[in-house]
């Protein structure tokens, strides 16, 4: 069976790019894979975060992530920092990786934007500690979002040039898992901007958190154009906020974008937007209930992810002291 590792940063609410992109893949790879999923907190960091608030969003996250359908009783949920290999693999690897390939990571340039001075180290070091944190696991394959690609590209360079400059085969090869539908959902409010959970404007994202009123509203409120739905999807090109909108709704039902243009062609926004909403509620309403639900017992949710780290804990620290022997720590 492969080992799948894949993580969430717990920098705000899940939005619904996460859950195309990311959660509603992990649910569904439980089923013939070892899964390694892990809240991570030390990425989140990268960018200042309230330490009460960084507290309560890892134990919604973790709550969020059940009530998705997570089984930690067959797999491992836990958060990053609690598992020391995490740190101590991404320094050999932050001097493993050259600062060439680190310029031209988009992820950074996106985050840092023209002030690039005024961020974190960490920011800018964040894909070495994500090779690390998949490579801690010797994991091969990574379900993400589109976003994520360019750093699992880094994260096989670092692997293939730690294993060159140590003349081992230690490391894996790394395979991502991209959905073939709605890899990257888009902001609400700019359809040229990915979907992030701590974009500034809530209005931007559908929350997995949000009641129907709030979905309801936030598209409402969603930027798109005064066309009508075209019948082909070649009709959506350069129509960056139709065709989010068309790809949310066709990902959620299951359907293709064609199947959803031949239901709604020659249809305004007005009542696309209705029917959209129904979709969306229809998907995460039962997630928020049961998140809700789960978040009355933190002491639960705290539980499963201490007896995740354990587990976590066994599978990674053999492999990291092996590569700190490797890189030749005197143990
Ligand atoms: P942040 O804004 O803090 O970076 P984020 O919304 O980008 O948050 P992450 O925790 O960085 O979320 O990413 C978690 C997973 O969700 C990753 O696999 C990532 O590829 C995926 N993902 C994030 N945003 C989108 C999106 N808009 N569409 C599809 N997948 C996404
Ligand atoms: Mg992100």
């Amino acid at each position: 069976m492969q080992r799948i590792f894949s993580g969430i940063q717990p920098s705000g609410i899940p939005q619904l790019g996460n859950y195309l992109g990311a959660i509603r893949n992990w649910v569904n790879l439980q089923a013939d894979h070892e899964c390694v999923f892990c809240l991570v907190d030390m990425h989140a960091i990268t960018v200042w975060q309230d330490p009460e608030k960084l507290r309560n969003q890892t134990l919604t996250q973790a709550a969020i992530l059940l009530a998705a359908g997570i089984d930690t009783d067959k797999h491992i949920l836990f958060n990053q920092s609690a598992v020391s290999a995490h740190a101590r693999l991404a320094w050999i690897f932050n001097c493993v990786t050259r600062l060439g390939w680190l310029n031209r990571m988009t992820q950074f340039k996106d985050k840092a934007g023209k002030d690039r001075e005024n961020h974190s180290a960490g920011l800018y070091v964040y894909p070495s500690l994500m090779a690390a944190d998949i490579l801690a696991y010797k994991a091969t394959r990574v379900p993400v979002g589109e976003d994520q690609k360019q750093h699992l590209e880094l994260t096989n360079d670092i692997a293939q040039k730690f294993n060159h400059d140590y003349g081992v085969e230690f490391f894996p090869e790394v395979e991502a898992l991209i959905p073939p539908a709605a890899a990257r959902v888009m902001s609400l409010r700019d359809g040229t901007k990915k979907m992030s959970k701590s974009d500034p404007s809530a209005q931007s994202r559908i929350e997995l958190t949000d009641d129907a009123d709030t979905i309801a509203l936030k598209l409402r409120r969603a930027k798109t154009d005064a066309d009508v739905l075209p019948a082909e999807p070649a009709g959506l090109a350069d129509r960056p906020e139709a065709k989010n909108l068309v790809t949310i709704y066709a990902a959620l039902a299951d359907l293709s974008v064609e199947e959803v243009l031949a239901r709604h062609q020659g249809e305004g926004f007005g009542p696309f937007k209705k029917a959209l909403t129904d979709v969306v509620v229809n998907a995460i309403a039962p997630i928020a209930q049961e998140t809700t639900r789960l978040m009355q017992d933190e002491t639960h949710l705290a539980n499963v992810l201490r007896s995740g780290a354990q587990r976590a804990q066994a599978i990674a620290e053999p492999i990291v002291s092996e590569a700190e022997k490797i890189v030749g720590f005197l143990k």
